[in-house]
């Protein structure tokens, strides 16, 4: 539920704190972090460690044999059956988003044809720092139809408050259902800062009744997530948000979970096991 509703005004306790681990996106490789995981044993590793931590959801992103980022149906397949073969209780999230390589809703979706619980879906355009985030009005309501017909519950990345508009129509219109569940991407170079009162207008914009989660990508890392915990939403971390624990200091994806669930402690937000967490976002 949405806090505004529901949490921190009329409320003195919230709800169970969902940790989200993105281990590894599109763009760390081990040159930039040598802790970054690559391969589907690797990524399947941090997701068990960082599970034991307190994570609940892992957000998937694969790779192909030379390590760049793929869309291939394959390649996510091997990491759901390295996380299968080693019983990690983990609600499953695979990435849909625009770095894979491909933008035919046939390729950008085509791991929806896997096994899995949740997937990512921008809802707008934007810049990264060298490429388009490119999903066209035809892409993502193709990809939202894929989703609900296969049972697996969008995530919503929000990368800018014209994502959470954008969502708003599409629920209208019918192509999204409710309860709608968003990722606030913070901080990416090109979209919307990671400052306070950012995060605060990106919540105060969502549907009633949503479920939200923030990610701070780089500097704004502890400010947005402390925030979100402050707040009564979810939290994202991994190395796919970023590379270093501080300045100067390389991150490990358990080194982030580590802190998250530090903060949550001092500020008195018990953390949801994976079935908890199924449970509030309706899986
Ligand atoms: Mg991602």
């Amino acid at each position: 539920m949405s806090f505004i509703r529901a949490g921190m005004r009329e409320r003195t306790t919230m709800e169970k704190l969902v940790i989200t681990l993105a281990p590894t996106g599109n763009v760390p490789g081990k040159d930039l972090n040598p802790d970054t995981p690559v391969t589907p044993a690797e990524i399947a590793e941090d997701i068990e460690e960082c599970r034991g931590l307190g994570v609940s959801i892992a957000h998937i992103h694969a790779r192909d044999e030379g390590g760049r980022p793929t869309h291939s149906k394959q390649a996510y397949g091997k990491i759901l059956a390295e996380i299968k073969a080693r019983n990690i209780d983990v609600i499953t999230q695979l990435s849909t988003g625009a770095r894979g390589g491909e933008n035919t809703p046939e390729g950008r979706g085509q791991m929806l044809d896997l096994a899995c619980d949740m997937a990512s879906l921008a809802t707008g355009s934007s810049n990264f720092p060298n490429s388009v985030n490119e999903n066209s009005p035809a892409l993502i309501e193709a990809l939202a139809k894929k989703m609900y017909e296969n049972g697996i519950k969008p995530e919503i990345e929000a990368f800018d408050a014209g994502m959470i508009s954008n969502a708003k129509r599409l629920l209208k219109k019918g192509v999204l259902k409710e309860p709608l569940h968003f990722n606030l991407v913070m901080n990416v170079p090109g979209s919307i800062e990671g400052t306070p009162r950012n995060l605060m207008f990106m919540i105060e914009s969502l549907p009633p009744g949503s479920t939200w989660s923030v990610c701070g990508i780089g500097p704004s890392q502890v400010s947005m997530l402390t925030m979100g915990i402050l707040l009564g939403g979810h939290v994202r971390t991994g190395l796919e948000d970023t590379l270093l624990y501080e300045k100067g200091v390389p991150a490990t994806n358990a080194m982030l979970v580590k802190r998250v669930v530090r903060i949550a402690k001092e500020l008195n937000r018990a953390v949801a096991t994976p079935d908890q967490a199924r449970e509030m976002l309706g899986l």
